[in-house]
């Protein structure tokens, strides 16, 4: 099957003049064939198509929609290998790597079509009428949940799969009932091109209108800019730079209709190394540091950016089972050349700035866009003059905070920005200490670890992968997990509706088969037989 190059604009295929083409990061070759770009033409055409196709498509039902996300599914993995080398010339991703990336991709559209059978997201809740009520009667009082309306994604460059074309945030917003138009990364548009098709077929066999997907493409941020600025547009979903992050935050926000953006942008997550961890197994915890640390070249948005520890003889135990391990890391291709060189400057200011020594490097390699890891460490007190070191680098680097005691610990988190994860390494000896520290470090992040490392996010119903801002733009969702469905639905009151009007998740009849809450209490649902 050969990739074409073509704009998906609904059920049709665009080709444009303006062309770019992919690099493999390996080698730094222009990849075949020519992408064509998406002009304001295109961004108009594929935003109408999805807002005429938005009524059609959340009235279609439950069943219909999660029969749709399982097809995507399928047709991704009859894509086969093509797809998996395709990936991975692009974006110099390990295939086992990619192999476990497209099965969590297939997963998650799985998950979510489960997730619209229970029907609790519907956030059904009903008031019934009290008529005899004194001195005023109530209303009957009906409330669901409706999407939004058309959704702009961006693909993540670091997840070529589950975080971009098919990825969370359109599987999310397909399993809320709005159509999706994805902004595709430009780094990997092959790959992008074949997951759009496999979405394109899936919306085919099961009579999908035509506009609830397209896929876009280019590669300034013109494209990005005319999409959400696009008043068919109504949230968009975002992994990638804070500077990106923000730029469309401020165009969202500028709109005369304001808009909500959920961006993911930058997390440094910090794991606190305690006492009696260390004590324990401090070797064991420097060479599980660095396996998390140089996994995917750390190109993961939980990478373990910065570690924080009291200063002890076990600290150093770490510090030099970390060092020993790091050394044996071979330099991994980073994903573009622009992400390795954004690596290669953050390694370099670290380096630069004073009060900052290395403590080890990774194996070194002269090989293209090749990143070579790196540990860091610093004292608490300068930590906390030089907020800029507590900056994301982006990739297998991290730096270690050495505290004199619990005041400077306690000061350092406060000095966090938001985070995604925030990690403790403890034994049954540190349980106090980590006790008083736990409430700032659940106001500084969206998932908390005890005796693991952040890398790896199950997708799953219980799953935070979001935080307080810059780790996110809203920090009450989640990128990841079912919840995720919630950033692209809102609720709709019915007050004394007749049956025969009301939407059917509020019919006198449907609303017991579903989880909701009556007159406030909750109540499971009983499917019917
Ligand atoms: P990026 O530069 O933020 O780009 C992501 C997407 O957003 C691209 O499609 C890009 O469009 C678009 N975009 C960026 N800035 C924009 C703007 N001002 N206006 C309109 N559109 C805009 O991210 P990236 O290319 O993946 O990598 C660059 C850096 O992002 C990395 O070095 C790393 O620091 C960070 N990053 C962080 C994470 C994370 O999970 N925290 C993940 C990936 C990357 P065009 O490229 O077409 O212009």
């Amino acid at each position: 099957m050969s990739i074409s190059g073509d704009l998906f604009i609904g059920s049709e295929r665009v080709r444009s003049p303006q062309t770019f083409r992919a690099a493999n990061p390996a080698t730094g070759a222009a990849l075949e064939p020519g992408f064509s770009i998406a002009d304001e033409a295109a961004v108009n055409r594929a935003c109408e198509l999805a807002a005429a196709a938005f009524d059609r498509f959340r009235e279609l039902g439950i069943e219909a929609r999660a029969r749709f996300l399982e097809a995507i599914g399928e047709q991704i993995l009859a894509l086969g290998d093509e797809l998996l080398e395709r990936a991975h010339q692009e974006t110099a991703l390990p295939l086992a790597r990619l192999t476990g990336e497209r099965a969590r991709t297939v997963g998650q559209l799985r998950l979510f079509a489960a997730e619209l059978r229970l029907g609790g997201w519907l956030g059904v809740r009903v008031d019934p009428a009290l008529p005899a009520r004194t001195p005023l009667p109530r209303s009957d009082l009906r409330q669901r949940k409706i999407p939004l309306g058309p959704v702009a994604v961006f693909g993540a460059s670091n997840f070529p799969l589950a975080f971009s074309v098919a990825g969370g945030d359109t599987a999310a917003a397909l399993a809320a009932g709005c159509p999706v138009i994805v902004k595709g990364h430009p780094a990997h548009p092959g790959t992008s091109e074949l997951v759009a098709r496999a979405i394109v077929t899936a919306a085919s066999g099961c009579q999908m209108p035509s506009g609830v997907f397209s896929l876009l493409n280019g590669e300034s941020y013109t494209l990005g800019t005319a999409l959400v600025g696009h008043p068919r547009v109504q949230a968009v979903g975002f992994t990638g730079s804070r500077a990106g992050g923000l730029a469309l935050m401020k165009i969202a926000n500028a709109r005369p209709q304001p808009i909500p953006v959920y961006t993911e942008m930058s997390s440094i997550n910090p794991v606190l190394l305690l006492p009696g961890a260390l004590a324990a197994r401090a070797e064991a915890l420097g060479k599980e540091f660095v396996a998390s640390l140089s996994l995917g070249v750390g190109q993961f948005c939980t990478n373990p950016g910065i570690l924080i520890a009291l200063e002890s003889p076990d600290l150093e135990r770490f510090v030099a089972a970390a060092g020993t391990a790091l050394a044996a890391v071979a330099p991994g291709v980073m994903l573009t050349a622009g992400i390795h060189g954004a690596y290669e400057k953050g390694v370099a200011r670290l380096r630069q700035s004073g009060p900052v020594s290395l403590l080890a490097r990774g194996a070194e390699s002269a090989g293209k866009n090749c990143a070579q890891g790196a540990f860091f460490s610093v004292t608490a007190p300068d930590v906390l003059q030089r907020q800029e070191l507590l900056e994301e680098v982006f990739g297998p680097a991290s730096v270690l905070i050495r505290c004199r005691d619990e005041s400077q610990l306690a000061s350092v988190l406060e000095r966090l920005e938001g985070q995604l994860t925030a990690t403790l390494h403890l034994a049954p000896t540190d349980e106090a200490l980590a006790a008083r520290l736990l409430p700032v470090l659940e106001r500084k992040a969206g998932r908390l670890i005890a005796n693991g490392w952040p890398t790896g996010v199950e997708v799953s119903h219980a799953m935070v992968h979001g935080g307080p801002f810059p780790a996110t733009s809203d920090g009450r969702s989640t990128s990841v997990g079912t919840l995720a469905i919630e950033r692209f639905l809102r609720p709709v009151c019915y007050q004394d509706f007749p049956d025969s009007l009301l939407p059917s998740p509020l019919r006198r009849e449907e609303v017991a088969t579903r989880p909701h809450r009556m007159d406030g209490v909750y109540q499971v649902g009983v499917t019917k037989p």
